[in-house]
């Protein structure tokens, strides 16, 4: 009898169990809903652009192996039962997702399903670890990185990903819908289209994921520990969107590394191993915390005086706070996509720290604008960097964004590359332009508060008050 493949954030034809249990059947109907209603926060605007493209790659792939894709709008509660009755399938397949706002739909669902016969069976997949599975000695979730990452380190290297079919039995003869058109689901911008510096840096879909993983264990691995924290250099796999939307799984990732002989220290290797492992982290902390999202983990930051300044976010969305380092990443996010780690913490402590911005701020833009959007590693990484976290930075660390931009961008190569009017400043005050004298500057082209604006906060008055604040709620019981 046939069996329904009910794809959601596993766009992939490699290492999906749940398609590969499809193919014991006579035919099979693999289905990505368009859900409506959705249980789950919208996908943000960077998200969909790439679900976009990424739907058209699984598709074509389906197709070469056999079974197109069919592409309904709907309630899946109500749609992947008419469809298993339309198409006599015996049995739903999918893998699970780890969204805390699904679990209870698809908890419902497969006991709907149950109760009319059909087989619903979900798979790991998605993460190295079930994020309830590792508990501490005492039994309950980890709240600290480096025990958590002990405790899953063991073992890592055994991951045996799953190939991709060579072909998938075919669609059932009758009972199958219409497909709707990609196209009219208007993922992708216009009026106006702002994709075209995405589209320029990737390459959404499966092909896409390897391709850029191939890239990084040659060329990029070696040094990785060293250099990961270096913005204005490809430095580091940029595979955060691909396992967002789940076109690849941390276990090929991981067997990938383990097999590659590229010449790279154990040192680049494990750390690579271990940043893995934060995106694990992240989910085991937002499975066991599902209000993580809206909600600070430390409920002492309920009561922080957070400003409410609407002119001052709109200059930190922009790239346009006068602070280089910050205007770097928030341009790179705009125009990418995407931001490199290092700055993603720079302009996280900018908003909350220099700022006074609450991090829930910070989090949606980021969640609009990433193509990586992550509901696990989002969160927890502004509330990491806002102090309000599991295992948090110390809130008294406030980064100086000159001193960063002095060290991790130190030839200002990428603050010359995304802030495009400093180019000609030179590096002795590139990151921090108002300490040029005039001459330099007018030899630069460089005329501040006019060509790019003066810094919207003084450091040290802002540190001054991003700690004052924290000592109002310090205390606090
Ligand atoms: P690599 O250095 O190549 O690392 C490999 C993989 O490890 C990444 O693809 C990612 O899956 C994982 N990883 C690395 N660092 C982290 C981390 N600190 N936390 C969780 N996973 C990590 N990551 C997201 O995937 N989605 C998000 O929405 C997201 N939001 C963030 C918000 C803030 C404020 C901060 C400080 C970090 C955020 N991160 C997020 C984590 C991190 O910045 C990105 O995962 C990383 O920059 C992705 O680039 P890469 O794939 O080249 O990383």
């Amino acid at each position: 009898q046939p069996a329904l493949v009910w794809f959601r954030a596993d766009l992939r034809t490699a290492d999906n169990a749940a398609l590969r249990a499809a193919c014991r059947h006579s035919a099979v109907v693999p289905v990505f809903i368009r859900e409506n209603p959705s249980p789950a926060r919208p996908l943000g605007g960077a998200r969909a652009w790439w679900l976009h493209h990424s739907l058209a790659s699984l598709a074509a792939r389906l197709e070469k192996l056999g079974a197109p894709l069919l592409l309904l709008t709907g309630d899946p509660a109500r749609l992947i039962p008419e469809l298993a009755a339309s198409t006599g399938a015996s049995a739903v397949y999918w893998n699970r997702r780890y969204d805390p706002a699904f679990q209870e739909a698809d908890a419902g669902l497969k006991a709907h399903l149950a109760d009319r016969g059909i087989v619903t069976e979900s798979f790991a997949g998605q993460l190295l670890h079930e994020p309830t599975r590792l508990r501490t000695g005492g039994g309950v979730p980890y709240k600290v990185y480096t025990p958590f990452w002990r405790a899953m380190e063991l073992g890592i290297e055994d991951c045996r990903p799953l190939p991709a079919p060579d072909h998938l039995p075919g669609r059932p003869a009758d009972g199958v819908p219409d497909c709707e058109a990609l196209e009219s689901w208007q993922l992708h911008p216009f009026k106006p289209d702002w994709s075209g510096g995405l589209q320029e840096t990737w390459t959404p879909g499966e092909d896409g994921a390897h391709a850029r993983l191939a890239v990084f264990l040659d060329q990029r691995l070696q040094g990785y520990a060293e250099r990961r924290d270096i913005p204005g250099k490809p430095t580091t796999s940029g595979l955060s969107p691909h396992l967002a939307t789940g076109e690849i799984t941390p276990a090929q990732i991981i067997e990938a590394l383990s097999q590659s002989d590229a010449p790279a220290a154990p040192d680049d290797r494990s750390k690579f191993r271990k940043e893995v492992g934060w995106r694990e982290f992240a989910w085991h902390l937002l499975v066991n915390d599902p209000d993580l999202v809206t909600s600070n983990h430390n409920p002492k930051f309920d009561d922080f005086p957070w400003s409410d300044n609407a002119a001052a976010l709109a200059a930190w969305q922009k790239g346009m706070t006068g602070y280089p380092i910050v205007d770097a990443g928030m341009r790179e996010l705009w125009q990418t996509g995407w931001m490199h780690n290092r700055v993603r913490m720079v302009v996280a402590s900018f908003l909350t720290k220099h700022l006074l911005i609450d991090w829930r701020q910070g989090e949606a833009w980021f969640w609009d604008t990433l193509v990586d959007a992550d509901p696990a590693s989002n969160a927890v990484s502004w509330q990491w960097v806002a102090g309000s976290g599991a295992d948090a930075a110390p809130y008294f660390r406030i980064f100086n964004p000159v001193l960063q931009g002095e060290k991790f961008d130190a030839d200002g190569a990428y603050v010359r590359r995304y802030v495009p009017e400093l180019k000609d400043m030179p590096d002795r005050f590139l990151h921090k332009p108002w300490d040029a004298p005039d001459e330099v500057c007018l030899a630069a082209g460089v005329q501040l508060g006019v060509t790019y604006p003066k810094p919207i906060v003084d450091h040290q008055a802002a540190r001054d008050r991003a700690l004052a604040a924290y000592n109002k709620i310090k205390d606090a019981a």
